[in-house]
C-alpha cells in the first residue's frame, strides 16, 4: 500500500490544530458575523425573491484544490446562502410550519460539537444519553405518558415517523406472509413523509386506505369505524391508523380519543403524527385540545417547530419501550464493551449509532429559560392567530378551514372564474415584498393561502405587516 507522504508537520504547527490566540481571532469573526445577522433580523427579509438562479459566486463552494481566507468565505456564505431563499430564522417567516432556532440552543450546539461528546451509547457518554433520556422523559409526561416508555431524539418528524412505522410494522408482525392483507389507515391530509415511511420500511405492499375527512378536514371516526368492520368481515388484517395532532396543511387535530378508543378495541396500532401541533399541550388550550395525545402507540413530536430549535430536532415516542427496542436491537463484536452497560442507550433505540449530541441544544434552553417560557410564546402564537383571524375576515376573505391551532387557510372569493389566480397574485405580492413570507395550498380544489404562526420572533408587528400588504393588493385587484 502506497501511503502519502505527509508535510512532517511537528507539534504546535497541525493545521487543524489552532490554538487559543487563533481561536480567539475565528471566533471573533463567527461572533461577528452572527451579531449582525441578529441584530439586523428585525429588518432583515424573510423572503429574498428571485435569488434562486446560478451566480458565478456560487462555482465557490465547489471543493477545488485552493483554500479561501474566512473571512471570504463568510462574504460568501452571507451572500449566496443567508442572503438567497427563505429566511427561517425570521419573524416574517409563516409559511410551511416555521420554528426560530433560539440562540442559546446554536451555542448548545457549538458546545456539543466542540466536546464532540458521543451521544450513541450510554458507555461512551452517560451524561449525554441522561441528557437525551431527560428530554424524552419531559416530552413523554408533557403528552400523558406514564411509565415505561421510550423515545429517541431525531433529526426530524420524517425520521421520527420512520422509526414509529417501523416499530409498528416489527412489532404487529408484518412479514411476507400477511403483509398484503394488512391495512394501514389514514387520511388525505397525512403528511407525506408518512407515505416515505411507508415505503422505506417496506410496507407499501399494504392496503393504504385515505379515511374521508369531516368538514373540518379531520379524519372522520365514524368512517374509520366503519372501514375497520369492513375490512375484518373481508378477512383482512388492519394494524396501523396514522393520525394527526395538527396536520401541516391546515393545522387539523383528528378526533384523537375516539380513533384512539376505536384502535385500541381492535388492536390496531395507532401513531399520532404531532410533529407540528405536540408542543401546544404546554399551554392549557393545547393540553385540553390534545388530550387524545396519550392513548397513542407512537407520537412523533419536532422540537424544531414548537420549541423553536435550530433544523435537526425531532423526535419519536413509543409507549412501551420494548418494542422499539425489539425494532432497533443489534449487536456485534466491537461493540461488546459498550454491550455491558445496564443502561439503553440510544443506538438501541434508532437507526442511528454515532450521532450528533443534538439533546444539548434543547436542554440548554429549556434549563436556562424554564418551560413556562415557552408555554407563554405558544399562548401568544396561539391569540395571533385569533388576531390575525378576525382581521381576515374583516376584510373579507373566507377562512377554507377554522383554525384548531396557528395556521389559518384562507382566499378572497373574487367572484371571478379567475379566482384561484387572483389569489396567486396576492401570494406573489407578499413574496415579491419579502418582509414576510406565507404560503400556499390546495383545498377543496382551490388554490388557498396559508399563514402558519409559529416562529418565536413573530408578534403582532409582523401580522400587521401580513393584514397591510394583503388589504393594499387586495384594492389593487378590485380596483
Ligand atoms: C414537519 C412535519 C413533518 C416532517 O417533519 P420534518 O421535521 O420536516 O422531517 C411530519 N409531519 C408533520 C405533521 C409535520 O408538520
Amino acid at each position: 500500500m502506497e501511503i502519502k507522504k505527509n508535510k512532517g508537520y511537528t507539534d504546535g504547527e497541525f493545521p487543524l490544530e489552532i490554538d487559543g490566540p487563533k481561536r480567539k481571532v475565528v471566533h471573533k469573526a463567527i461572533l461577528d458575523f452572527t451579531n449582525d445577522f441578529l441584530n439586523t433580523i428585525d429588518d432583515a427579509k424573510a423572503f429574498h425573491f428571485n435569488t434562486h438562479a446560478k451566480t458565478e459566486q456560487d462555482d465557490l463552494f465547489e471543493i477545488g484544490e485552493g483554500t479561501l481566507k474566512l473571512d471570504k468565505l463568510l462574504d460568501l456564505i452571507k451572500e449566496r446562502v443567508v442572503n438567497t431563499g427563505l429566511n427561517p430564522a425570521s419573524g416574517g417567516h409563516m409559511g410551511y410550519i416555521p420554528g426560530g432556532g433560539i440562540y442559546t440552543a446554536a451555542l448548545g450546539d457549538y458546545l456539543a460539537a466542540v466536546t464532540n461528546s458521543y451521544a450513541g451509547v450510554f458507555y461512551a457518554s452517560p451524561g449525554a444519553v441522561r441528557i437525551e433520556d431527560a428530554l424524552i422523559n419531559w416530552c413523554g409526561n408533557l403528552i400523558g405518558y406514564n411509565e415505561g416508555f421510550g423515545g429517541n431524539l431525531t433529526s426530524g418528524g420524517s425520521i421520527a415517523n420512520l422509526i414509529a412505522l417501523s416499530t409498528a410494522k416489527k412489532t404487529k408482525n408484518i412479514t411476507s406472509k400477511n403483509i398484503q392483507k394488512s391495512v394501514i389507515y389514514c387520511s388525505q391530509q397525512a403528511h407525506h413523509s408518512i407515505y416515505k415511511a411507508i415505503s422505506i420500511v417496506g410496507l407499501e405492499e399494504c392496503v393504504v386506505r385515505q379515511i374521508p375527512l369531516d368538514k373540518d378536514f379531520r379524519l372522520s371516526s365514524p368512517h374509520f369505524n366503519e372501514q375497520v368492520e369492513k375490512d375484518i368481515n373481508n378477512g383482512l388484517n388492519p394494524f396501523l391508523l396514522i393520525a394527526n395532532a395538527g396536520s401541516t396543511d391546515v393545522g387539523a387535530i383528528d378526533p384523537l380519543q375516539e380513533l384512539g378508543a376505536i384502535c385500541e378495541w381492535n388492536s390496531i396500532w395507532f401513531h399520532i403524527d404531532a410533529a407540528y401541533g405536540g408542543f401546544f399541550t404546554l399551554t392549557a388550550y393545547g393540553k385540553n385540545r390534545l388530550q387524545g395525545l396519550k392513548l397513542a402507540d407512537s407520537v412523533i413530536l419536532d422540537p424544531h417547530k414548537g420549541m423553536f430549535m435550530p433544523y435537526g430536532s425531532g423526535m419519536v415516542l413509543i409507549k412501551n419501550i420494548n418494542h422499539l427496542l425489539k425494532a432497533n436491537s443489534y449487536s456485534a463484536n466491537y461493540m461488546q464493551d459498550a454491550d455491558k452497560e445496564a443502561h439503553y442507550s440510544p443506538a438501541d433505540l434508532s437507526p442511528e449509532l454515532s450521532k450528533h449530541f443534538r439533546g444539548l441544544r434543547m436542554w440548554l434552553p429549556l434549563k436556562l429559560y424554564g418551560a413556562e417560557v415557552f408555554s407563554d410564546y405558544l399562548a401568544e402564537k396561539l391569540n395571533l392567530t385569533t388576531y390575525l383571524h378576525k382581521k381576515l375576515i374583516q376584510m373579507g376573505f373566507t377562512i377554507v378551514c377554522e383554525p384548531a391551532l396557528t395556521i389559518i387557510a384562507f382566499r378572497y372569493n373574487f367572484n371571478d372564474s379567475n379566482n384561484d389566480d387572483l389569489n396567486k397574485a396576492l401570494l406573489n405580492h407578499i413574496l415579491e415584498d419579502g418582509r414576510i413570507f406565507i404560503s400556499s395550498t390546495i383545498l377543496n380544489n382551490h388554490f388557498t393561502l396559508r399563514a402558519a404562526i409559529l416562529a418565536f420572533r413573530t408578534h403582532k408587528k409582523e401580522i400587521d405587516i401580513l393584514i397591510q400588504l394583503l388589504k393594499s393588493k387586495l384594492e389593487d385587484l378590485s380596483a
